[in-house]
């Protein structure tokens, strides 16, 4: 019998149960994923980028204290890989008003945000002439907000970091296993078979997964995209739906190569640019 089973072991199941154990030594932590590894979800496939602005303040707050507990835990000596290559907003004519208050609000807590109504980077503001940026939708640029403390780092490095502390630690693992339902429990049983009745106040009491039953006093879900899969088994409506997106790796040249060595304010490398419409640039220091 495990006291937490955590399912998944992306960035956020590595982290829970390395936390889990943590706080609570002598508690027998399973960490469980389909996969053969840690990391191999959505987080492989991340573009890792961090920030500190967000329109909502709990998601500033949280990001804000996140970056700078890594932010020590790089300075610790351990690499996590992070970049401080800055994130620049790229602001249609629209979201002026609304990002200039952000900027604002982001100040009063102390993050460092520059308003730039033209920089260095070899970018064009005017783009709705573009044959491309209109079949796209892109609508011109009217300013950009540069956030310094903010960058790239790297998921596997990551996710390594709190993997090797949680087993260092005594946490156990099982991979390539597949949890296919969350056994359900009644919370005051009658003894009676077929239980949980409909009726019946029930609680986690452990996992189906393809290499058998797991037993466990509570069940922790980090399944990400698939939390909903698993939560439409268990009855419950999760209002979350994976979409689709798609990647490019391209090699920098020519003008992009340009834009990629030409950093803003003291960086040496350009900022991860995220344009209006959800697109977004990310660089790769290295690799070009
Ligand atoms: C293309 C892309 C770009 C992104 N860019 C950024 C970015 O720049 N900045 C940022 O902060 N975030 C970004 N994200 C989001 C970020 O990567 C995710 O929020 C984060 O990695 C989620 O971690 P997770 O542990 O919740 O999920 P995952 O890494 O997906 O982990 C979930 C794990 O659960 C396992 N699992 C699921 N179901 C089961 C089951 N039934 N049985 C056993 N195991 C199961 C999976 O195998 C997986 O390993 C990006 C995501 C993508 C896809």
């Amino acid at each position: 019998m495990y006291d937490y089973v955590v399912v998944g072991a992306g960035a956020v199941g590595v982290a829970t149960a390395y936390h889990l154990k943590r706080l609570s030594p002598s508690s027998r932590v399973l960490l469980v994923d389909q996969y053969h590894g840690p990391g191999m979800g959505d987080t492989a496939k991340s573009a890792a980028a961090f920030r500190t602005i967000f329109t909502s303040w709990i998601n500033r707050t949280l990001a804000k204290t996140s970056v700078e507990f890594y932010r020590d835990v790089q300075k610790s000596g351990v690499d996590l890989g992070m970049r401080w290559v800055g994130y620049l907003f790229l602001i249609p004519e629209e979201a002026r008003e609304l990002m200039l208050g952000v900027a604002r609000e982001l100040r009063e807590i102390g993050v460092e945000v520059d308003v730039l109504e033209r920089h260095a980077l070899p970018l064009r503001y005017k783009v709705s002439e573009d044959e491309e940026a209109r079949e796209m939708g892109l609508p011109d640029v009217s300013l950009s907000l540069l956030v310094r403390e903010a960058g790239i780092m790297d998921p596997e490095k990551l996710v390594r970091y709190y993997y090797e502390l949680y087993t260092k630690e005594g946490g156990e693992v099982l991979f390539n296993a597949k949890v296919e339902s969350i056994t359900l429990s009644p919370k005051k049983p009658l003894e009676i078979p077929g239980e949980p009745f409909p009726w019946q106040d029930v609680r986690a009491t452990g996992v189906e997964t393809t290499a058998g039953a797991i037993e466990a006093r509570s069940v922790v879900l980090a399944t990400g995209a698939w939390t909903q899969g698993i939560a439409d088994a268990m009855g419950f409506g999760l209002p979350l739906k994976p979409r689709k997106r798609q990647i490019f790796v391209v090699k920098a040249e020519g003008d992009l190569r340009d834009l990629l060595e030409t950093g803003v304010a003291d960086r040496d490398y350009a900022p991860f640019i995220a344009l209006p419409k959800g697109i977004y640039l990310r660089p790769e220091p290295g690799e070009g």
